[in-house]
């Protein structure tokens, strides 16, 4: 599959684990839990006939529910989460001079594994922030079981994901901060589209409903996570109001929209010019790195997501995936964010109830405990 090619660790961990996330829905010794990426309400419809990019949030909250989940919640929540730590984490990078710069996301376990194995000189660039799956899963097993009295064992946690390298992202030794395995099994789209067929619930006519409340409110930051260049356009409109505090002048950052393989520019804020520059697919990756490397590009931030196209164009989204396609998804998820009411990670009202209640601040010691992580240098193979 498209995997192979794209992502360097997908040939290797390719083992569904529906059977698994079955039999733990028909335990009833089991809360089982389930976050759904950002991409996937612009390509779950795919599969049962819709045009690509058409928005099903509301049918996969409905689908969800019918299967069995006791909750139903959001990557997209836990995406801002990871632009305020994130956003964060760059804040203070802008500030101290002596602090590795450009900052990289490492939200992609695709790019972040090619990173490890080919570029182990820019680990400390990588932001030390978790994936958006990787911040939810520990919470899951912490601040919401609490509300539930239950113990962290007593969740089972399951994603749905665009990618098999989101499997080997949740083996990762350093990403188990709930005291047990924190997430326990990854679906992609076409594995939650098959359990969805195999239970014989009519996707297409499904009613909308809603994702639970807690952690399934999601801003338009959030879900545009899942197409390039939704990272560094949502971390921005929360780093601008952060340093200015004012909104940024234009919410819509065309410059880093769209397919092109390497996208850049430049915001004022303040005195500041913050440069950022975009890349999708580990080939555009590569040559904004060597440039990098060599003192040829001088970047305050930057975005890479190993397929192109980004989350939309995922190894584990449906068939057939043209340039075409992975278009129409991305601008499903900018569809979504056009009418959402909250477009700004820092004004997602159940983030804000998470730091009030959990965590302190961003940066805080149990935000850096739960969620961040660090890299290791691998061999080249
Ligand atoms: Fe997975 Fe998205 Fe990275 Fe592709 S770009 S490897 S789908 S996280």
């Amino acid at each position: 599959g498209q995997c192979v090619t794209v992502c360097p660790v997908g040939a290797l961990t390719e083992v569904s684990e529906v059977d698994k996330v079955w039999q733990a829905l028909e335990d009833e010794n089991q809360h089982v839990v389930v976050q759904t990426a950002p991409s996937i309400q612009a390509t779950m419809g795919e599969p049962f006939g819709m045009e690509p990019g058409t928005v099903v949030t509301g049918k996969l909250a409905t689908a969800l529910n019918q299967l069995g989940f006791d909750r139903v919640f959001s990557t997209d929540f836990a995406a801002d989460l990871t632009i305020m730590e994130e956003g964060s984490e760059l804040l203070a990078r802008l500030e101290d001079k002596e602090s590795n710069t450009p900052q990289i996301t490492s939200c992609c376990p695709g790019w972040v594994k090619f990173c490890e194995h080919n570029y182990p000189e820019l680990l400390d660039n990588l932001s030390t922030a978790k994936s958006p799956m990787s911040m939810f899963s520990p919470l899951a097993k912490t601040y919401y079981a609490e509300t539930k009295d239950l113990e962290a064992e007593d969740i089972y946690t399951v994603s749905i994901m665009p990618c098999t390298a989101k499997k080997f992202e949740k083996e990762r030794g350093e990403l188990q901060d709930s005291g047990t395995q924190d997430t326990d099994a990854v679906l992609t789209t076409r594995e939650l589209a098959r359990m969805i067929k195999e239970a014989g619930i009519k996707f297409a006519e499904l009613e909308d409903t809603e994702y639970d409340r807690m952690m399934g409110e999601a801003t338009g930051a959030g879900t545009i996570f899942g197409t390039t260049g939704g990272v560094m356009e949502a971390a921005l409109r929360t780093v601008y109001e952060k340093l200015t505090d004012e909104e940024l002048p234009r919410l819509d950052l065309d410059e880093v929209r769209g397919l092109k393989g390497v996208k850049e520019t430049a915001v004022e804020i303040g005195n500041d010019t913050v440069k950022v520059a975009v890349a999708h697919g580990l080939g555009n990756a590569a040559d904004l790195l060597d440039q990098v490397k060599a003192g040829e590009a001088n970047y305050d931030f930057i975005e890479v997501m190993a397929c192109p196209a980004g989350c939309v164009g995922g190894g584990g989204q449906p068939y057939p995936a043209s340039k075409e396609i992975k278009a129409k998804r991305g601008q499903g998820l900018y569809n979504i964010d056009q009418s959402d009411k909250i477009r700004k990670s820092h004004e997602n009202p159940e983030i804000k109830k998470l730091y009030e209640d959990f965590l302190g601040a961003p940066l805080s010691e149990k935000a850096h405990h739960l969620l961040h992580t660090n890299y290791q240098k691998r061999d080249k193979n």
